[in-house]
């Protein structure tokens, strides 16, 4: 465990630009892994939200940044990235006070929102507008502009990957952003603000509050001078927000809750297959919304396969996110954990059978931590609680399953649509069934593997949209489409002549 009293933020909001105290309500960062308190400092009230959204304004209506030409915006967005790059220990010690997570994943988590801001920068500096094909006397063309004021909101678990997914985008594409971060975990956001700043983004197009979601999140939903939402989070927060845009006729777009269908077929590789459901399900401690939290194994195999399972599970190292070979960690916090294992004693209740884990740990080293065993769980059918509904910790369910149709049935009997893992060593059946299942992503012999080159979101209950890729830029941007008139005629309906 590290003392990094020195390395923490001053408390201060990053308010359209200016560094000020905020005015509302306390927001207190915990380390999960003892319980102790990082910090204490005022979130953003109504009025700090207010004060930001219009610096936002006067900032991004500024030709200085509205007519910037792409490739200086571009130089901009490098050296956010190269900031982030030369920071990344600080940012993930912080990250791991904040989140509970180990060191090994906030470091991933600060690399890959160094690659975020570099991608794209790229995709700015070669993203073309369109002359399109002339239909009359006219030159056509479609062009992309900036929206204006844009909003940010952020969950918990992964803070700067997915601050970074939604900021490169949209200040690329020319916006002002004002981001909300979780108050369970907002001292990177701030720390990304620091580097931004230093970067030299000019001040106003950034702004990172802090605060209560139903005051300052539901203030940036609500805001006239706001054109756009991007928010990541709970499906239930995603729904009212997007009843909220969609009142505004604004644009919105939800990244939410997932309940991950992972597949297992007999002829699959057993060691990969292992390893990867660990990974994909236990990394994080389960809480990832691409987590694959409900698994499928064809019954000829299951036995076997759930044994090795949870005699790899029981093998996993659980301890300090500071300690070196730590692979899983505490949860992000005691109140959490509670709510995790109310999922467990409900799984018990509805009849499941709890194959290992399911209790918090004990000993010196956990006893004021909120940690929680990995824990698995059998003998529940497809339409129980427990298999239905999002847990968000270390929670694995196993179910079995006989045929192809048997387990795209089952996979897709649930209201998410977030990822999906199939494990075989037949292809055309991999493909098949990676078609079949609904799912914004699929892996196929591997699990929990991100490009910022490829799109992501979810279906159905798991959201509208997508980030990154190339594209991601553009959800960022209005597009209009312009004629030029070629001819010097007056048009003939009118009659005017010269
Ligand atoms: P949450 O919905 O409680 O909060 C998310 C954000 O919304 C926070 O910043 C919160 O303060 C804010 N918020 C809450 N109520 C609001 C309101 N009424 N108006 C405006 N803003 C409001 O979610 P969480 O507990 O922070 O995060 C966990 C959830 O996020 C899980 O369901 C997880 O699956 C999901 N998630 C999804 C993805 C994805 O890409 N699909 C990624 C990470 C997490």
């Amino acid at each position: 465990m590290k003392d990094m009293t020195n390395e923490l933020p001053d408390g201060r909001l990053f308010v359209g630009g200016v560094w000020e105290e905020g005015h509302g309500a306390p927001i207190t960062s915990v380390f999960s892994h003892d319980g102790s308190e990082n910090m204490t400092f005022n979130g953003a009230s109504r009025e700090d939200g207010e004060r930001a959204i219009a610096r936002a304004k006067a900032a991004q209506a500024d030709p200085a940044w509205r007519d910037m030409l792409p490739h200086e915006r571009a130089k901009i967005l490098h050296r956010i990235a190269d900031g982030i790059e030369a920071n990344i220990p600080r940012i993930s010690r912080l990250q791991s006070r904040d989140t509970g997570k180990t060191l090994t994943e906030t470091a991933a988590l600060a690399a890959s929102a160094v690659g975020t801001f570099r991608y794209f920068a790229a995709v700015l500096e070669t993203s073309d507008d369109a002359l399109t094909t002339r239909r009359g006397g006219f030159l056509t063309a479609s062009v992309h502009e900036p929206i204006g004021v844009v909003g940010a909101i952020t969950p918990w678990n992964s803070p700067i990957a997915s601050d970074a997914q939604k900021l490169a985008p949209a200040l690329a594409a020319g916006n002002a952003v004002v981001l909300k971060p979780s108050s369970w975990s907002p001292l990177v956001a701030l720390e990304l603000a620091r580097i931004v700043d230093e970067a030299g983004l000019p001040k106003g197009l950034l702004s990172v509050l802090p605060g209560a979601g139903r005051e300052i999140g539901n203030l940036i939903v609500e805001h006239a001078d706001i054109g756009r939402i991007a928010f990541t989070g709970g499906t239930d927060t995603g729904r009212r927000l997007g009843e909220q845009a969609g009142r505004k006729l604004m644009p919105i777009s939800l990244e939410l809750g997932g309940k991950s269908p992972t597949i297992v077929f007999e002829d699959a590789d057993q060691d990969l297959a292992v390893a990867g459901i660990l990974f994909g399900i236990f990394s994080s401690s389960g809480q990832s919304c691409i987590a694959g939290s409900r698994l499928f194994v064809q019954r000829s195999i299951y036995d076997v396969f759930v044994a090795k399972l949870v005699e790899a599970t029981k093998a996993l190292r659980v301890g300090d996110p500071f300690a070196d070979g730590t692979q899983v960690a505490p949860l992000i916090n005691h109140e959490h954990r509670e709510a995790v294992e109310a999922y467990i004693e409900g799984a018990r209740g509805e009849g499941g059978e709890i194959l290992c884990g399911g209790k918090r740990l004990s000993g010196a080293e956990y006893d004021k931590g909120a940690y929680l065993e990995p824990t698995i769980i059998a003998g529940l059918p497809n339409d129980a609680k427990t298999c239905r509904e999002e847990i968000f910790g270390p929670v694995l369910v196993v179910l079995p399953f006989d045929t192809e149709e048997d387990v795209i049935a089952q996979g897709n009997d649930n209201e998410y649509g977030l990822a999906c893992g199939i494990w075989t060593r037949d292809f055309p059946r991999a493909w098949r069934v990676g078609g079949a299942i609904r799912a914004g992503t699929v892996w196929i012999n591997t699990y929990k593997q991100f490009s910022i080159s490829t799109p992501f979101g979810g279906d159905g209950a798991s959201g509208i949209g997508r980030e990154k890729g190339r594209e991601g830029l553009r959800v960022w941007q209005r597009q209009k489409g312009i004629y030029c008139d070629l001819t010097g005629q007056p048009h003939p309906w009118a009659g005017v002549t010269r």
